[in-house]
């Protein structure tokens, strides 16, 4: 069979080119297991010098290999469970739709009754705490094979199922970037797989390791790690509910699945969104009622502008004519397709992206002020949006010439108002 070694011609690099697809792959991991000996080390200071380094020892540990095989066999196994609807993605541009099921939700639920039931039998779910590390550290070994494998299997896609940005030709950029847009086997769509499943699951499990760790280790749970744990379960919840919606972003309809997002999904964000959980294991907080309530307020406010921006957007993708975006306010573009400038698209042109922001800040509160490393996620978290903001940007510049240029003087801002 002839292998598909098609460039696409105006590709242009993201991310800081070949370099930055050299150093990322080496840098994250390496970030990755640093923050996790910071959290669990008495300074947590990120700015310790010489910096936390594990134990050879404390690396490696068979079970945590099985661990996350049977973790991904077993969410693989969800998701091919006949439960839920399907759903059909974005037009491809050889004009076909893709089919998913949209089942995450229900994944959610069954591996909740299944944890329910392991920790009424005893289960030692607390022992993650010491687990986390070389956990991760298989989490890294399977997305450097998984990125590889879809790298290789890429040169036998036909060309239409190529993504745009992840075929320069230069093997270590595009294993980074991801060559392939939708891989599958069989009906089993790799990228929807991870988005949303097992390192999003695999985070709330994290999660409630700690929590039981802390109730090991001091009787009882925390107020600043209950909140932790339900901030963060509600978000993942959230974006399981709202599964559909996974299907409009650009992860899935513009990015290739490449080193990228395999590591992203299945690396980063269980093992540094979970950070603030594991601190609270070594560092215990006390929070007031009132300090506790201006921080349930925020994520609140954060989680309401997410949610109805984020649904927005999606109905108006989805169903322009839908009585809840009908009146609101648009501008055509050249595509046929129109944009927002009323509702929440006309507050700043990326509403979603600020109220995930406030949520951020809000899973960080309740970790105090003395140390830095909670506050990780928030700081990283808006240099990635900021950078994502731009990359969209230049997306839609490209899409909508003239129509965005105007979209962008009725609606200003980018991410906070009168701010950025
Ligand atoms: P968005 O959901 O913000 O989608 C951007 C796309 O929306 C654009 O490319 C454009 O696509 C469309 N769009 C932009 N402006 C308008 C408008 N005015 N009217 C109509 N359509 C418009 O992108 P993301 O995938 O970045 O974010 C999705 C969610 O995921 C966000 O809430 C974000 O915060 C969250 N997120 C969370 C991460 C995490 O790690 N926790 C990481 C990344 C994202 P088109 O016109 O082609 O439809």
């Amino acid at each position: 069979m002839k292998l598909n070694k098609q460039k696409s011609p105006q590709a242009e690099k993201e991310f800081g080119g070949t370099l930055g697809a050299t150093c990322i792959p080496v840098f994250l991991p390496l970030t990755v297991l640093y923050l996790l000996c910071v959290c669990r080390s008495p300074a947590a200071s990120v700015l310790q010098w010489p910096p936390v380094l594990p134990p050879t020892a404390q690396l490696w540990d068979p079970l945590a290999l099985v661990l996350i095989l049977g973790w991904m066999a077993l969410q693989s196994f969800f998701y091919l469970l006949p439960m839920g609807k399907v759903s059909e993605g974005m037009v491809l541009t050889d004009g076909s739709r893709l089919k998913y099921p949209i089942n995450g939700f229900h994944a959610l639920c069954v591996t909740a009754v299944l944890l329910t039931l392991s920790l009424w039998l005893g289960m030692p779910l607390g022992y993650l705490f010491e687990l986390l590390l070389p956990l991760a550290v298989c989490a890294i070994g399977v997305s450097f094979l998984l990125s590889l494998y879809l790298y290789i299997c890429s040169f036998w896609a036909p060309h239409h199922a190529l993504a745009q940005g992840g075929n320069t030709g230069n093997p270590l950029y595009d294993f980074f970037m991801g060559r392939e847009l939708n891989p599958r086997i069989g009906s089993f769509d790799l990228k929807y797989f991870c988005e949303l499943r097992p390192g999003l699951i695999g985070w709330v499990v994290i999660n409630l390791g700690m929590l039981m760790k802390e109730v090991e280790l001091r009787d009882s749970a925390s107020l600043a790690m209950i909140l932790v744990n339900s901030f963060q379960l509600l978000y993942v919840a959230d974006a399981l509910w709202n599964e559909e919606a996974v299907l409009t972003t650009m992860d899935i309809v513009h990015d290739g699945f490449g080193f990228m997002l395999v590591f992203g999904d299945l690396a980063w964000v269980p093992f540094t969104y979970s950070l603030q959980a594991a601190f609270l294991v070594v560092h215990p907080q006390s929070l007031s009622p009132l300090g506790a309530t201006a921080i349930i307020t925020l994520n609140g406010a954060g989680y309401y502008i997410f949610r109805k921006s984020n649904s927005q957007k999606n109905q108006f993708r989805r169903n322009p004519t839908h009585p809840s975006v009908a009146n609101l306010e648009t501008i055509a573009t050249a595509t046929g397709k129109r944009l927002l400038v009323s509702g929440w698209w006309g507050l700043v042109r990326h509403p979603n992206y600020l109220g995930d922001l406030l949520m951020a800040l809000a899973w960080s509160l309740p970790c105090g002020f003395n140390h830095l490393l909670p506050y990780f996620y928030v700081v990283y978290f808006t240099v990635l949006l900021i950078h994502r903001e731009a990359r969209d940007e230049r997306h839609c510049r490209a899409k909508y010439g003239l129509a965005w240029d105007s979209y962008c003087r009725r609606v200003p801002y980018r991410i906070f108002p009168y701010i950025y």
